[in-house]
């Protein structure tokens, strides 16, 4: 009755306890989000030469007493209850705002931010209108504003994908496609989409070295992407050997621990260095 009358009440309480941290979580975003509570990371990505080429930008959730909630966890919430639009919104703002900052200074202009986009997200109706406004507002070069998708974003309505690639495209915004192996990755639809990058997912990375089936993945990745004029980074670099097998097989760039963790900007003046 505490509840109020609206309030649905499962009667498995294990169900119930889910409902309800789901229903604490939803208040906590919301809150998050009218309180300036989230803050955005940027982890380094580096080209075959060790040469800084940009960011990925990653959000976090800092809770109570230091404790942080992981994007893994509260980003399919925040897609199911749709405030992936408005956190979304804040990501992508966030970013332009440093990309601006970057473009003022000739040493650090070159620099590029990919961010990642939501299924629901990259849905919206006018998720064009609004990519466009926020490029504007920030008055940054759009060509080093890069969105990261998944298969899952754009297989649904594969069409409808192409055309709102295609207008963000022709605004100089550049698409890459992240978590790449994991999904359909069927050779037809990549064709037709103007990706410039295949970001090959971690989990590839991780099991190279004890799995030869993960290998031979990264090995055909890399070599069909760069007979569709794909460039590809790989995810999850956390070892020279793997750096180096990488390389070996013609890898434009790399992200992991190994070069850098998500760091916030105040914390980007040993990756500034390198530029
Ligand atoms: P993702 O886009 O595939 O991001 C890569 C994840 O790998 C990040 O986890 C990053 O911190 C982690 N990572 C980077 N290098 C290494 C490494 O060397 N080893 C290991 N073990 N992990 C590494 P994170 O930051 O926890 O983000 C998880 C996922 O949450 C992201 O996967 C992305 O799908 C989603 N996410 C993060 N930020 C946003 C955002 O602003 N918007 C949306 N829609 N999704 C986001
Ligand atoms: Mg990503
Ligand atoms: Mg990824
Ligand atoms: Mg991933």
């Amino acid at each position: 009755k505490e509840n109020g009358r609206n309030a649905i009440r499962f009667f498995n309480p294990a169900m119930q306890a889910v409902v309800d941290a789901h229903a604490r979580m939803e208040i906590g975003l919301r809150e998050a989000l009218n309180t300036g509570g989230f803050r955005l990371l940027y982890q380094p990505q580096v080209d075959r030469h060790g040469r800084l080429a940009g960011a990925e930008a990653l959000i976090r959730w800092p809770g109570a007493a230091g404790t942080t909630v992981s994007p893994a966890d509260f980003i399919p919430l925040a897609e199911d209850t749709g405030l992936i639009v408005q956190i979304g919104q804040w990501v992508l703002d966030t970013a332009c705002t440093q990309l601006a900052r970057w473009q003022q200074s000739s040493s650090t202009r070159h620099l590029s931010i990919a961010v990642n986009v939501s299924a629901r997200q990259f849905r919206q109706a006018d998720f064009v209108t609004l990519v466009r406004r926020t490029v504007e507002n920030a008055g940054i070069d759009p060509s080093r504003l890069k969105l990261e998708l998944t298969e899952s974003a754009i297989l649904d309505d594969l069409d409808e994908s192409i055309t709102r690639m295609n207008q963000l495209r022709e605004l100089g915004i550049h698409f890459a496609l992240d978590d790449f192996g994991t999904g359909y990755s069927s050779l037809s639809y990549l064709k037709r989409l103007p990706f410039a990058q295949l970001k090959i997912d971690q989990s590839f990375i991780r099991d190279m070295a004890q799995d030869e089936g993960s290998e031979t993945i990264v090995l055909a990745i890399l070599s069909m992407s760069h007979a569709l004029d794909l460039e590809v980074i790989a995810e999850g670099v956390e070892t020279p050997t793997q750096r180096e097998f990488l390389r070996l097989h013609g890898c434009e760039f790399f992200q992991g621990y190994l070069f850098g963790r998500p760091l916030p900007i105040e914390d980007w003046q040993d990756f500034l260095a390198m530029v």
